[in-house]
């Protein structure tokens, strides 16, 4: 029962939450909600915790597809970076910012950027490129996110002032900016040959994720008694991390999405 105790600690915690929110507003979508999402990843992690190869892949097309289809295209919830500056300004406390808070913006100081392992629907799609493993080195032009997160403010401030930040506006915004996203995604991974290279280099959120995973309780360990210096965990991690040093000051620190890919490769389980 051991190894599957943060499957149901995690579960735990999401009904918590699903019950206490839907107590506190009398809206049954929270419960519902909540309790989806901790499913999947309850019995992901349960399944990853048995040994399943793609328990990861599950969890994440679990919860991203059901972010991107039913809350977003269905719901008409604008989950992307402009929902959350819309319903910021807009002072609405809804599911966006709820969203932001919990898996971007507070929930990092505790499990890092395990919404980029196992939640996005953004990532989903990029995963099933053939790049899994970076093929150069690593650009210099991660100032992009500023650029695109600057943007993505400055378009819903101008919308306010135009008087045409409506709900549909933020629909179309959604649908839009989801369809940009994949293509500006898939394009390059495909020229840089790396299915993360829109993760590391221009995705918005980041600049949320980053910083607040740095302090992450959740991490990924080396005993560095253990270790030989193979390597391996190196040539296979996705986001280019130092993982075999534990220092908080490692190359790319913040870039971890606790996909264990490493953890699986170490030949002397020295990664935990
Ligand atoms: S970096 Fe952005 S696109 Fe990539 S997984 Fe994280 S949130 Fe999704
Ligand atoms: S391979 Fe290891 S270090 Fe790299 S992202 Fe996955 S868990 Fe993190
Ligand atoms: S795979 Fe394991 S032994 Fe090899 S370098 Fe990484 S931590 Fe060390």
């Amino acid at each position: 029962m051991k190894k599957y105790r943060s499957a149901i600690v995690l579960f735990v915690v999401f009904e918590a939450i699903a019950v206490s929110l839907w107590l506190a507003t009398g809206n049954l979508f929270y419960l519902l909600n909540f309790t989806y999402i901790g499913t999947c990843l309850g019995v992901g992690l349960a399944l990853k915790a048995a040994g399943w190869h793609y328990a990861r892949e599950f969890i994440q097309f679990g919860v991203g597809a059901y972010m991107l289809v039913f809350l977003g295209l269905i719901c008409r919830e604008n989950m992307q970076i402009e929902g959350f500056w819309y319903y910021l300004l807009s002072g609405v406390v809804g599911a966006g910012v709820l969203h932001y808070a919990i898996a971007k913006i507070f929930g990092p100081l505790l499990f890092g950027r395990g919404w980029c392992g196992y939640c996005c629907w953004t990532a989903m799609v990029l995963d099933l490129l053939p790049y899994r493993q970076p093929r150069g080195p690593r650009r210099k032009i991660g100032f992009v996110r500023y650029i695109v997160f600057t943007l993505s403010l400055v378009l819903v401030l101008l919308l306010f002032h135009y008087g045409k930040a409506t709900s549909h506006t933020m629909f179309v915004l959604f649908v839009a900016g989801n369809l940009a996203y994949y293509a500006f995604g898939i394009v390059l991974a495909v020229l840089l040959k790396d299915n993360r290279a829109f993760c590391k280099y221009v995705c918005p959120v980041t600049v949320f994720l980053k910083p607040m995973s740095r302090y992450a309780l959740l991490r990924i360990h080396c005993d560095e008694e253990k270790c030989i210096h193979c390597g391996k965990c190196l040539e296979v991690c996705p986001m280019e991390v130092e993982v075999n040093n534990n220092s908080r000051q490692r190359r790319n620190a913040t870039e971890c999405i606790l996909c264990h890919r490493c953890t699986r490769e170490c030949p002397v389980k020295a990664l935990r």
